[in-house]
């Protein structure tokens, strides 16, 4: 007997395995769709590695034909799912099938919540279709033997914490998976019921899936029934592939098992031709933001697999996008780390990328709505084009969207323009951390007085794109944290009576000396301003200063440990800065308001969201001010 080792599952992959076998799916059928699924890829890898070592293929046995073949066995009742693909040897058995390698994904898993049908459509994602087959099986066995290797080897588990894996000699290259069914799962020993299940799930699998069938007496051959319709399915025009059909390619290409929000299919012909099935994802991948930004569209060369992430194919902010290209030109003996200096890969990324730009526009027209759906899970992204694809830039900022003062939903900058008041020469941005934190900044208040519109932005990637555009239209951005943004050109509305903004404004040039000489340079200036109505004072950054939003975002980040000094603006239609003014006028005021200077510049930091360089002064002034307006 051959040793055998017990091993246990990773403990992120038990957990997997519950939900997965209890919850994960509605129909326990697509088991089979995910093993076929995994079958298909093994023989997509082993083609594609058999290009440049075609002994890989050569082997006795080999047979030069990829399938994949089912049989059963009613009598012991077994299904076997076999596939003469690339296979496995020992260590990618141990962590394809007892690990979850995706970095980032062991974390996820433990932040699970109990409410795993909230999370299914993220779960798909971390690799889990081969544990789908514990939801029909009590035991599964796996033989495989890796192409171009002599050992082949069994890997056996219950799907209860441990597995099994044990050297063993005569197996065929590829991989055979046996389910051993569970009490109450005969109908997969059922031929009418597989033949069912292959066409509702996997008729696009490009590699026939083949019924085998025990002969019936000894001298007959065994019979054989293709199940599938065995071409690819974006060869096929589109008029012959239905929704059902585009929905279950995107859950075999993508890993998915979600909906695509959005499927585009098209052959480009001409001077390069390639063919291009493309979709968008409805719920946004767990790791979008991973820093490798590396985009999952994969490459085939005339029908021939080449890559999972052809560097090149796509612009990284694209890297929502799921699906194929098959390429008409490109030789296929090209290595894929030579495919991004190759200028054909360049020209189908020029085109992929206007295609689908042109696509998201058109929907973003038709169907406000969904496009608002999309823009929630992957605006950011589109943000990052703008940044980077100069060539693409008008288009990308038509697409983008933004929460505003203006607005309830979501607006276009071409709406911003439109609602531009008389006067008003730029389009006014602020940038934060969360949107009910923005709503309330003291900065927005003279916008709002006179109705100007102001773009709310809570996206890290704000802080770049914004000053690397610079304008929409001829229309630049201006940060309303920024000094300079200038409102005196803008008209009040008239029948505003009552609000401090219109009460007379206090003689200020006293106070400001006197706050100036308490402060020092804690402030970089200290000024009037008609940015406020209810506050007494903000900060503002100078205007060629980093914005004081970026400026805490690095500050987190380590990438920068010294602050610039800010502008203290304060408002004089403010009843308290009218009183500090007479103070300041009076004989000997200066001096007694270096606290209130002080209080007042820490009161913008706290609403700024910053935190106090000396908060134990902070509190002596504070309750040194409370106790004098007690004695008044
Ligand atoms: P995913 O397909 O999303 O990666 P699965 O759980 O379906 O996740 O499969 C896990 C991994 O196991 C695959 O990525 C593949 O490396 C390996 N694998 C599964 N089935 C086969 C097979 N039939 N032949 C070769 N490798 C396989
Ligand atoms: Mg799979």
């Amino acid at each position: 007997m051959p040793e055998e080792e017990r091993l246990p599952f990773q403990a992120e992959v038990s957990r997997l395995l519950e939900i997965v076998a209890k919850s994960l799916y509605s129909e326990k059928e697509v088991f089979l769709r995910e093993l076929i699924s995994n079958a298909s890829d093994a023989c997509d890898r082993l083609r594609y590695a058999a290009l440049t070592n075609p002994d890989l293929v050569a082997e006795a046995g080999g047979g030069a034909g990829y399938r994949i073949v089912l049989s059963v066995d009613a009598k012991a009742r077994t299904l076997t799912i076999a596939d003469n693909g690339i296979g496995m040897n020992r260590d990618e058995l141990l962590e394809n099938l007892g690990t979850i390698a995706r970095s980032g994904t062991a974390a996820f898993v433990k932040g699970l919540g109990s409410d795993a049908k909230k999370d299914t459509a993220l779960i798909g994602q971390f690799g889990v279709g081969f544990y789908s087959a514990f939801m029909v099986a009590d035991h599964v066995a796996v033989l495989t033997r890796k192409a171009g290797e002599s050992n082949g080897w069994r890997w056996t588990s219950d799907g209860k914490g441990e597995y099994t894996i044990a050297e063993t000699g005569g197996l065929q290259r590829g991989t055979r998976i046996v389910l051993h069914l569970s009490e109450g799962e005969d109908e997969f020993l059922d031929e009418d019921r597989l033949r069912q299940i292959v066409k509702t799930h996997s008729d696009h699998i490009a590699v026939p899936i083949v019924l085998a069938r025990a002969a019936a007496k000894e001298d007959e051959a065994p019979a054989e029934e293709t199940l599938n319709r065995a071409s690819a399915l974006w060869t096929r025009p589109r008029s012959e592939i239905d929704e059902e059909q585009y929905r279950e390619f995107y859950r075999h290409v993508a890993h998915a098992f979600d909906e695509p929000w959005m499927t585009l299919h098209y052959r480009a012909e001409g001077k390069i031709e390639y063919t291009a099935l493309l979709f968008v994802p409805t719920a946004a991948p767990f790791d979008l933001f991973h820093p490798d930004r590396q985009h999952r569209v994969k490459l085939y060369v005339r029908r021939v697999f080449v890559s999972d992430h052809a560097e090149g194919l796509l612009p990284p902010y694209l890297r929502f996008l799921r699906g194929i290209v098959d390429s008409e030109d490109l030789p296929l003996n090209v290595s894929r780390e030579m495919l991004q200096n190759i200028p054909l890969v360049a020209k189908i990324r020029h085109g992929l990328t206007r295609r689908v730009l042109g696509e998201l526009a058109k929907k973003a027209e038709s169907d406000a709505e969904g496009y608002a759906a999309f823009w929630g899970a992957f605006g950011p992204l589109l943000k990052e084009g703008a940044y980077e694809d100069f060539e693409n830039r008008e288009a990308l900022l038509g697409l983008l969207r933004f929460r505003s003062t203006a607005v309830e939903g979501w607006t276009s900058l071409a709406d911003y323009l439109g609602r531009m008041k008389e006067g008003q020469a730029a389009i006014y941005t602020i940038v934060g951390d969360d949107l009910e934190t923005l709503k309330k900044s003291p900065q927005l208040e003279g916008f709002r007085a006179r109705g100007v519109e102001v773009l709310l932005l809570t996206d890290p990637v704000d802080e770049f794109w914004i000053p690397a555009v610079a304008q929409y239209q001829d229309k630049l951005f201006k940060s309303v944290t920024r000094g300079g943004a200038d409102l005196d050109t803008i008209a009040k509305p008239e029948a505003e009576g009552g609000t401090d903004a219109d009460q007379p404004k206090a003689d200020t040039a006293a106070l400001i000396a006197a706050f100036k000489a308490a402060l020092g340079d804690q402030v970089k200036d200290i000024r009037a301003s008609n940015r406020l109505t209810d506050s007494p004072v903000c900060l503002v950054a100078d205007e060629g200063d980093m914005d004081m939003h970026l400026e805490r975002l690095l500050k987190q980040h380590k990438q920068l440990d010294t602050a610039a000094a800010r502008i203290l603006e304060i408002n004089p239609g403010h009843r308290l800065i009218a009183r500090l003014a007479d103070e300041a006028q009076a004989d000997g005021g200066a001096e007694r308001l270096a606290d209130m200077a002080f209080l007042l510049l820490d009161q913008a930091r706290i609403v700024e969201g910053e935190t106090l360089p000396d908060p134990a002064a902070f509190a002596r002034r504070m309750a040194e001010a409370l106790e004098r307006g007690l004695t008044v």
